[in-house]
Protein backbone atom coordinates (compact mmCIF):
# COMPACT_ATOMS: atom_id res chain seq x y z
CA UNK A 1 0.00 0.00 0.00
CA UNK A 2 1.02 2.96 -1.25
CA UNK A 3 1.07 4.86 2.34
CA UNK A 4 2.52 5.30 5.61
CA UNK A 5 0.45 3.42 8.71
CA UNK A 6 -0.10 4.69 12.01
CA UNK A 7 3.09 2.33 13.51
CA UNK A 8 5.35 4.36 11.35
CA UNK A 9 4.95 7.83 12.61
CA UNK A 10 6.80 9.15 15.24
CA UNK A 11 3.79 10.81 17.80
CA UNK A 12 6.20 10.77 21.32
CA UNK A 13 5.21 14.88 22.53
CA UNK A 14 2.81 15.01 18.78
CA UNK A 15 -0.64 16.59 18.63
CA UNK A 16 -2.39 13.84 16.24
CA UNK A 17 -5.33 14.76 14.54
CA UNK A 18 -7.92 11.44 14.16
CA UNK A 19 -10.50 11.16 12.11
CA UNK A 20 -12.94 8.26 13.19
CA UNK A 21 -15.76 6.90 11.82
CA UNK A 22 -18.14 7.37 15.10
CA UNK A 23 -21.10 7.96 13.33
CA UNK A 24 -23.50 5.08 15.78
CA UNK A 25 -26.87 4.76 16.10
CA UNK A 26 -28.45 6.71 18.48
CA UNK A 27 -32.47 6.19 19.68
CA UNK A 28 -34.74 8.29 17.88
CA UNK A 29 -36.68 9.94 20.59
CA UNK A 30 -33.53 11.94 22.52
CA UNK A 31 -30.53 10.84 20.64
CA UNK A 32 -28.20 10.66 23.70
CA UNK A 33 -28.35 6.99 23.99
CA UNK A 34 -25.88 4.88 21.76
CA UNK A 35 -27.89 1.75 20.72
CA UNK A 36 -24.54 -0.14 19.19
CA UNK A 37 -21.26 0.94 19.92
CA UNK A 38 -19.57 -1.47 17.70
CA UNK A 39 -17.98 1.20 16.08
CA UNK A 40 -16.19 3.16 19.19
CA UNK A 41 -14.60 0.06 20.03
CA UNK A 42 -13.37 -0.16 16.62
CA UNK A 43 -11.42 2.52 16.65
CA UNK A 44 -9.63 1.57 20.07
CA UNK A 45 -6.95 -0.08 18.46
CA UNK A 46 -5.97 3.21 16.69
CA UNK A 47 -6.42 5.33 19.29
CA UNK A 48 -4.92 3.40 22.44
CA UNK A 49 -1.68 3.12 20.15
CA UNK A 50 -1.76 6.63 19.57
CA UNK A 51 -2.00 6.92 23.32
CA UNK A 52 1.00 4.34 23.76
CA UNK A 53 3.26 6.33 21.52
CA UNK A 54 2.77 9.42 23.24
CA UNK A 55 0.52 11.69 20.97
CA UNK A 56 -2.28 14.00 22.82
CA UNK A 57 -5.37 13.33 20.03
CA UNK A 58 -8.09 15.50 18.95
CA UNK A 59 -10.35 12.58 17.23
CA UNK A 60 -12.63 14.11 15.00
CA UNK A 61 -15.96 12.26 13.46
CA UNK A 62 -19.47 13.14 11.62
CA UNK A 63 -22.93 12.11 13.18
CA UNK A 64 -26.16 11.63 10.58
CA UNK A 65 -26.93 13.71 8.70
CA UNK A 66 -27.50 17.27 10.36
CA UNK A 67 -26.68 19.39 6.43
CA UNK A 68 -24.39 21.63 7.54
CA UNK A 69 -26.39 23.06 10.57
CA UNK A 70 -25.60 22.38 14.36
CA UNK A 71 -28.74 19.72 15.38
CA UNK A 72 -28.38 18.90 19.53
CA UNK A 73 -29.80 15.21 18.57
CA UNK A 74 -26.89 14.47 16.43
CA UNK A 75 -24.13 15.80 19.03
CA UNK A 76 -20.81 13.36 19.52
CA UNK A 77 -21.48 14.16 23.35
CA UNK A 78 -22.73 10.47 24.24
CA UNK A 79 -20.10 9.37 22.27
CA UNK A 80 -17.57 11.41 24.33
CA UNK A 81 -19.10 9.56 27.15
CA UNK A 82 -18.97 6.24 26.06
CA UNK A 83 -15.03 6.23 24.43
CA UNK A 84 -14.47 7.34 27.98
CA UNK A 85 -15.76 4.05 29.71
CA UNK A 86 -14.25 2.39 26.75
CA UNK A 87 -10.80 3.88 27.23
CA UNK A 88 -11.09 4.25 31.35
CA UNK A 89 -9.44 8.20 30.83
CA UNK A 90 -11.60 11.24 30.72
CA UNK A 91 -12.56 12.19 26.92
CA UNK A 92 -13.63 15.76 26.67
CA UNK A 93 -15.90 16.86 24.26
CA UNK A 94 -15.19 20.24 22.27
CA UNK A 95 -18.01 22.71 21.98
CA UNK A 96 -17.44 23.06 18.71
CA UNK A 97 -14.99 21.15 15.80
CA UNK A 98 -13.62 24.90 14.91
CA UNK A 99 -13.00 28.51 15.85
CA UNK A 100 -11.12 29.97 18.68
CA UNK A 101 -12.56 27.89 21.64
CA UNK A 102 -11.74 24.89 19.61
CA UNK A 103 -8.24 26.03 18.63
CA UNK A 104 -7.14 27.05 22.50
CA UNK A 105 -8.54 23.71 23.64
CA UNK A 106 -6.33 22.06 21.40
CA UNK A 107 -3.25 24.04 22.04
CA UNK A 108 -4.03 23.45 25.89
CA UNK A 109 -3.42 19.35 25.18
CA UNK A 110 -0.90 17.43 26.99
CA UNK A 111 0.40 13.47 26.06
CA UNK A 112 -2.35 11.14 26.87
CA UNK A 113 -5.45 13.87 26.46
CA UNK A 114 -8.01 13.11 24.29
CA UNK A 115 -10.33 16.08 22.77
CA UNK A 116 -13.61 14.44 20.41
CA UNK A 117 -14.32 17.55 18.41
CA UNK A 118 -18.35 18.23 17.87
CA UNK A 119 -20.25 16.52 15.00
CA UNK A 120 -18.21 17.80 11.95
CA UNK A 121 -21.23 18.16 9.25
CA UNK A 122 -22.28 20.63 11.62
CA UNK A 123 -20.39 22.74 9.37
CA UNK A 124 -21.29 22.86 5.42
CA UNK A 125 -17.42 23.08 4.34
CA UNK A 126 -17.18 19.30 5.57
CA UNK A 127 -19.24 18.10 3.19
CA UNK A 128 -18.31 20.51 0.26
CA UNK A 129 -14.39 19.85 1.06
CA UNK A 130 -13.90 23.64 1.68
CA UNK A 131 -10.26 24.22 1.61
CA UNK A 132 -10.71 26.78 4.59
CA UNK A 133 -12.49 24.38 6.82
CA UNK A 134 -9.65 22.16 5.77
CA UNK A 135 -7.46 24.25 6.71
CA UNK A 136 -9.08 25.12 10.15
CA UNK A 137 -9.20 21.43 10.75
CA UNK A 138 -5.77 20.85 10.25
CA UNK A 139 -4.43 23.92 12.16
CA UNK A 140 -5.65 21.83 14.90
CA UNK A 141 -2.84 19.55 15.04
CA UNK A 142 0.69 18.54 14.04
CA UNK A 143 0.21 14.89 12.67
CA UNK A 144 -3.04 13.21 10.30
CA UNK A 145 -4.28 9.80 10.99
CA UNK A 146 -7.54 8.12 8.68
CA UNK A 147 -8.87 5.27 10.88
CA UNK A 148 -12.60 6.24 9.29
CA UNK A 149 -12.85 3.82 6.18
CA UNK A 150 -16.65 3.94 6.14
CA UNK A 151 -16.24 7.31 5.25
CA UNK A 152 -13.21 7.07 3.02
CA UNK A 153 -15.57 7.37 -0.04
CA UNK A 154 -16.28 10.48 0.24
CA UNK A 155 -14.04 13.97 -0.81
CA UNK A 156 -14.88 15.72 2.35
CA UNK A 157 -12.15 18.13 4.05
CA UNK A 158 -11.56 15.98 6.92
CA UNK A 159 -10.99 12.77 4.93
CA UNK A 160 -9.57 14.41 1.84
CA UNK A 161 -8.87 18.08 1.99
CA UNK A 162 -6.93 18.50 4.97
CA UNK A 163 -4.37 15.31 4.54
CA UNK A 164 -2.74 17.37 2.21
CA UNK A 165 -1.63 19.77 5.26
CA UNK A 166 0.36 17.36 7.06
CA UNK A 167 4.16 15.62 5.67
CA UNK A 168 3.05 13.04 8.80
CA UNK A 169 -0.15 11.19 7.48
CA UNK A 170 -1.39 7.59 7.90
CA UNK A 171 -4.04 5.23 7.67
CA UNK A 172 -5.37 4.02 11.07
CA UNK A 173 -5.49 0.61 12.26
CA UNK A 174 -8.93 -0.16 11.02
CA UNK A 175 -8.33 1.64 7.82
CA UNK A 176 -5.47 -0.51 7.41
CA UNK A 177 -7.34 -3.98 8.18
CA UNK A 178 -10.37 -2.84 5.82
CA UNK A 179 -8.00 -2.37 2.97
CA UNK A 180 -5.92 -5.07 3.81
CA UNK A 181 -8.69 -7.75 3.35
CA UNK A 182 -10.78 -6.01 0.84
CA UNK A 183 -7.79 -5.58 -1.24
CA UNK A 184 -7.67 -9.51 -1.12
CA UNK A 185 -10.94 -10.14 -2.57
CA UNK A 186 -9.94 -7.17 -5.42
CA UNK A 187 -6.74 -8.64 -6.23
CA UNK A 188 -5.67 -12.04 -5.03
CA UNK A 189 -8.58 -13.70 -4.21
CA UNK A 190 -8.28 -17.28 -2.57
CA UNK A 191 -10.71 -19.73 -5.19
CA UNK A 192 -13.33 -20.94 -5.56
CA UNK A 193 -14.37 -17.05 -4.76
CA UNK A 194 -17.67 -16.86 -4.58
CA UNK A 195 -19.81 -12.99 -4.11
CA UNK A 196 -23.01 -12.68 -2.48
CA UNK A 197 -25.50 -9.97 -3.43
CA UNK A 198 -28.83 -9.23 -1.83
CA UNK A 199 -30.71 -6.14 -0.66
CA UNK A 200 -33.63 -3.91 -1.87
CA UNK A 201 -31.92 -2.67 -5.08
CA UNK A 202 -29.73 -3.82 -8.36
CA UNK A 203 -29.50 0.11 -9.24
CA UNK A 204 -26.60 0.76 -6.04
CA UNK A 205 -25.00 -2.52 -6.81
CA UNK A 206 -24.59 -2.35 -11.09
CA UNK A 207 -20.83 -1.31 -10.59
CA UNK A 208 -19.79 -3.92 -7.67
CA UNK A 209 -21.98 -6.46 -9.73
CA UNK A 210 -19.77 -6.20 -13.00
CA UNK A 211 -16.88 -6.33 -10.58
CA UNK A 212 -17.86 -9.53 -9.32
CA UNK A 213 -18.79 -10.42 -13.05
CA UNK A 214 -15.17 -10.18 -13.36
CA UNK A 215 -13.32 -11.01 -10.34
CA UNK A 216 -15.62 -13.79 -9.16
CA UNK A 217 -16.20 -17.74 -10.28
CA UNK A 218 -19.83 -17.15 -8.78
CA UNK A 219 -22.60 -14.59 -8.00
CA UNK A 220 -25.17 -15.22 -5.90
CA UNK A 221 -28.13 -13.12 -6.15
CA UNK A 222 -30.85 -12.53 -3.35
CA UNK A 223 -33.04 -9.90 -1.93
CA UNK A 224 -35.49 -7.86 -3.77
CA UNK A 225 -32.48 -7.68 -6.77
CA UNK A 226 -33.37 -11.18 -7.66
CA UNK A 227 -36.77 -9.99 -8.93
CA UNK A 228 -35.30 -7.72 -11.69
CA UNK A 229 -33.14 -10.58 -12.93
CA UNK A 230 -35.89 -13.02 -12.68
CA UNK A 231 -38.08 -10.39 -14.62
CA UNK A 232 -35.78 -10.15 -17.54
CA UNK A 233 -35.71 -13.70 -17.62
CA UNK A 234 -39.37 -13.44 -18.52
CA UNK A 235 -40.50 -15.56 -15.22
CA UNK A 236 -43.60 -14.18 -13.39
CA UNK A 237 -42.39 -12.58 -9.93
CA UNK A 238 -46.13 -11.32 -8.97
CA UNK A 239 -46.27 -8.36 -7.30
CA UNK A 240 -42.54 -8.22 -5.90
CA UNK A 241 -40.14 -5.23 -6.13
CA UNK A 242 -38.65 -4.49 -9.50
CA UNK A 243 -36.89 -1.91 -10.95
CA UNK A 244 -38.95 -1.93 -14.51
CA UNK A 245 -35.77 0.96 -15.41
CA UNK A 246 -33.48 -1.92 -14.80
CA UNK A 247 -34.53 -4.59 -16.93
CA UNK A 248 -32.46 -4.25 -19.83
CA UNK A 249 -29.42 -4.08 -17.80
CA UNK A 250 -30.32 -7.10 -15.32
CA UNK A 251 -30.41 -8.75 -19.00
CA UNK A 252 -27.25 -7.69 -20.08
CA UNK A 253 -25.97 -8.58 -17.31
CA UNK A 254 -27.47 -11.88 -17.16
CA UNK A 255 -26.21 -12.57 -20.95
CA UNK A 256 -22.32 -11.26 -20.42
CA UNK A 257 -22.57 -13.58 -17.04
CA UNK A 258 -22.18 -17.19 -19.04
CA UNK A 259 -23.67 -18.55 -16.17
CA UNK A 260 -21.71 -17.04 -13.32
CA UNK A 261 -24.78 -15.38 -11.86
CA UNK A 262 -27.57 -17.48 -9.68
CA UNK A 263 -30.51 -16.51 -8.43
CA UNK A 264 -33.12 -17.84 -6.36
CA UNK A 265 -35.43 -21.11 -7.48
CA UNK A 266 -37.74 -20.84 -4.81
CA UNK A 267 -39.04 -17.99 -2.91
CA UNK A 268 -41.10 -17.43 -0.09
CA UNK A 269 -44.08 -15.73 -0.84
CA UNK A 270 -46.33 -13.41 0.56
CA UNK A 271 -49.51 -11.36 0.30
CA UNK A 272 -48.31 -8.31 1.63
CA UNK A 273 -44.96 -7.31 3.54
CA UNK A 274 -45.55 -8.17 7.11
CA UNK A 275 -45.42 -10.54 9.58
CA UNK A 276 -48.83 -11.47 9.72
CA UNK A 277 -49.45 -11.95 6.51
CA UNK A 278 -50.29 -15.38 4.64
CA UNK A 279 -47.23 -17.19 3.24
CA UNK A 280 -46.61 -20.15 1.26
CA UNK A 281 -43.11 -21.39 -0.58
CA UNK A 282 -43.34 -21.14 -4.03
CA UNK A 283 -40.58 -22.78 -6.98
CA UNK A 284 -40.39 -20.80 -9.87
CA UNK A 285 -42.73 -17.96 -10.87
CA UNK A 286 -44.27 -16.16 -8.23
CA UNK A 287 -48.59 -15.85 -8.01
CA UNK A 288 -49.79 -12.63 -9.18
CA UNK A 289 -51.17 -11.41 -6.07
CA UNK A 290 -48.00 -12.24 -4.19
CA UNK A 291 -44.46 -10.82 -3.16
CA UNK A 292 -41.39 -12.89 -2.91
CA UNK A 293 -39.85 -11.81 0.20
CA UNK A 294 -36.84 -14.09 0.70
CA UNK A 295 -35.09 -17.16 -0.82
CA UNK A 296 -37.16 -20.01 -0.61
CA UNK A 297 -35.55 -23.43 0.92
CA UNK A 298 -34.17 -25.06 -2.07
CA UNK A 299 -31.88 -21.64 -3.21
CA UNK A 300 -31.20 -21.72 0.51
CA UNK A 301 -29.39 -25.10 0.69
CA UNK A 302 -28.00 -25.03 -2.93
CA UNK A 303 -26.17 -21.77 -1.43
CA UNK A 304 -25.22 -22.90 1.36
CA UNK A 305 -23.63 -25.15 -0.44
CA UNK A 306 -22.19 -23.06 -2.99
CA UNK A 307 -20.47 -21.40 0.46
CA UNK A 308 -19.21 -24.85 1.72
CA UNK A 309 -17.20 -25.18 -1.44
CA UNK A 310 -15.55 -21.33 -1.56
CA UNK A 311 -12.33 -20.42 -0.60
CA UNK A 312 -13.39 -16.87 -0.54
CA UNK A 313 -16.66 -15.44 0.16
CA UNK A 314 -18.04 -11.80 -0.03
CA UNK A 315 -21.08 -11.28 1.00
CA UNK A 316 -23.20 -7.44 1.03
CA UNK A 317 -26.98 -7.54 1.33
CA UNK A 318 -29.54 -9.55 3.00
CA UNK A 319 -31.37 -12.43 1.30
CA UNK A 320 -34.92 -11.23 1.92
CA UNK A 321 -36.83 -8.90 4.23
CA UNK A 322 -34.87 -10.33 6.98
CA UNK A 323 -36.31 -7.63 9.80
CA UNK A 324 -39.56 -9.80 9.56
CA UNK A 325 -39.09 -13.05 11.13
CA UNK A 326 -41.15 -14.80 8.48
CA UNK A 327 -38.63 -13.62 5.97
CA UNK A 328 -35.44 -14.22 7.44
CA UNK A 329 -34.77 -17.78 6.92
CA UNK A 330 -32.46 -17.50 3.74
CA UNK A 331 -30.51 -14.23 5.02
CA UNK A 332 -29.85 -16.47 8.79
CA UNK A 333 -29.06 -19.49 6.84
CA UNK A 334 -26.40 -17.65 4.55
CA UNK A 335 -24.77 -15.96 7.84
CA UNK A 336 -24.33 -18.89 9.51
CA UNK A 337 -22.99 -20.67 6.28
CA UNK A 338 -20.37 -18.04 6.12
CA UNK A 339 -19.63 -18.51 9.45
CA UNK A 340 -19.14 -22.44 9.59
CA UNK A 341 -17.23 -21.63 5.83
CA UNK A 342 -14.78 -19.15 7.57
CA UNK A 343 -12.79 -22.38 9.11
CA UNK A 344 -11.61 -22.66 5.60
CA UNK A 345 -12.31 -20.09 3.69
CA UNK A 346 -11.52 -15.87 3.53
CA UNK A 347 -14.69 -14.16 4.63
CA UNK A 348 -15.65 -10.97 4.10
CA UNK A 349 -19.27 -9.15 5.10
CA UNK A 350 -19.95 -5.84 4.12
CA UNK A 351 -23.16 -3.43 4.81
CA UNK A 352 -25.22 -2.48 7.95
CA UNK A 353 -27.79 -5.65 7.06
CA UNK A 354 -25.39 -7.71 6.60
CA UNK A 355 -23.65 -7.17 9.93
CA UNK A 356 -27.13 -7.27 11.91
CA UNK A 357 -27.84 -10.14 10.04
CA UNK A 358 -24.63 -11.70 11.35
CA UNK A 359 -25.50 -11.07 14.63
CA UNK A 360 -29.19 -11.82 14.39
CA UNK A 361 -27.90 -15.33 13.91
CA UNK A 362 -25.23 -15.21 17.00
CA UNK A 363 -22.61 -15.67 14.72
CA UNK A 364 -19.35 -13.76 13.14
CA UNK A 365 -17.06 -14.59 15.72
CA UNK A 366 -15.10 -16.73 12.80
CA UNK A 367 -16.04 -14.35 10.16
CA UNK A 368 -12.52 -13.54 8.43
CA UNK A 369 -13.34 -9.67 8.33
CA UNK A 370 -16.88 -7.63 8.91
CA UNK A 371 -16.63 -4.36 7.42
CA UNK A 372 -17.00 -1.40 8.98
CA UNK A 373 -18.10 0.99 5.82
CA UNK A 374 -20.94 -0.64 3.38
CA UNK A 375 -20.94 2.53 0.88
CA UNK A 376 -17.26 2.66 1.06
CA UNK A 377 -16.53 -1.32 0.52
CA UNK A 378 -18.84 -1.72 -2.33
CA UNK A 379 -16.78 1.40 -3.70
CA UNK A 380 -13.48 -0.19 -3.09
CA UNK A 381 -14.83 -3.88 -4.57
CA UNK A 382 -15.97 -1.67 -7.69
CA UNK A 383 -12.40 -1.14 -8.26
CA UNK A 384 -13.20 2.33 -7.02
CA UNK A 385 -10.26 4.61 -5.97
CA UNK A 386 -11.44 6.47 -2.42
CA UNK A 387 -10.24 9.70 -2.01
CA UNK A 388 -9.76 8.82 1.46
CA UNK A 389 -7.29 6.81 0.39
CA UNK A 390 -6.14 8.48 -1.94
CA UNK A 391 -5.63 11.72 0.58
CA UNK A 392 -2.80 9.26 2.58
CA UNK A 393 -0.54 9.26 -1.04
CA UNK A 394 2.40 10.88 -1.86
CA UNK A 395 2.26 14.83 -0.15
CA UNK A 396 0.90 16.97 -2.05
CA UNK A 397 2.09 20.77 -2.99
CA UNK A 398 -0.54 22.55 -0.04
CA UNK A 399 2.04 20.58 2.76
P1 LIG B 1 -30.00 -2.52 0.47
O1 LIG B 1 -29.94 -1.28 1.30
O2 LIG B 1 -30.15 -2.29 -1.00
O3 LIG B 1 -28.89 -3.50 0.81
O4 LIG B 1 -31.39 -3.23 0.86
C1 LIG B 1 -31.64 -3.75 2.14
C2 LIG B 1 -33.12 -3.89 2.32
O5 LIG B 1 -33.64 -4.74 1.30
C3 LIG B 1 -33.54 -4.52 3.63
O6 LIG B 1 -34.17 -3.55 4.41
C4 LIG B 1 -34.49 -5.63 3.22
O7 LIG B 1 -35.67 -5.66 4.01
C5 LIG B 1 -34.83 -5.30 1.79
N1 LIG B 1 -35.22 -6.48 1.02
C6 LIG B 1 -34.53 -7.61 0.88
N2 LIG B 1 -35.19 -8.50 0.14
C7 LIG B 1 -36.37 -7.94 -0.20
C8 LIG B 1 -37.51 -8.36 -0.94
N3 LIG B 1 -37.55 -9.58 -1.50
N4 LIG B 1 -38.53 -7.50 -1.08
C9 LIG B 1 -38.48 -6.26 -0.53
N5 LIG B 1 -37.44 -5.80 0.18
C10 LIG B 1 -36.39 -6.62 0.36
Amino acid sequence: MAFQTIGDLDLAGKRAFVRVDFNVPLDKETGKIITSDTRIRAALPTIRLALEKGAALVLASHLGRPKGKPAAKMSLAPVAARLSELLAKPVKQAPDCVGPEVRSLADAMRPGDVLLLENLRFHAGEEANDPQFAAQLAALADVYVNDAFGAAHRAHASTAGMAGHFAARAAGLLMRKELKYLSMALREPRRPYLAIVGGAKISGKIDVLESFLKLADRVLIGGAMAYTFLKAQGIGIGSSLVEEEKLALAADLLDRAGGKLALPSDHVAARECSAGSPTQIVAGAVPDGWLGLDIGPTTAAAYEEAIRQAGMIVWNGPMGVFELPPFAAGTLRVARAVEAASDHAVTIVGGGDSEKAVQTAGVGKKITHISTGGGASLDFLSGRTLPGVAALGEPSTIA
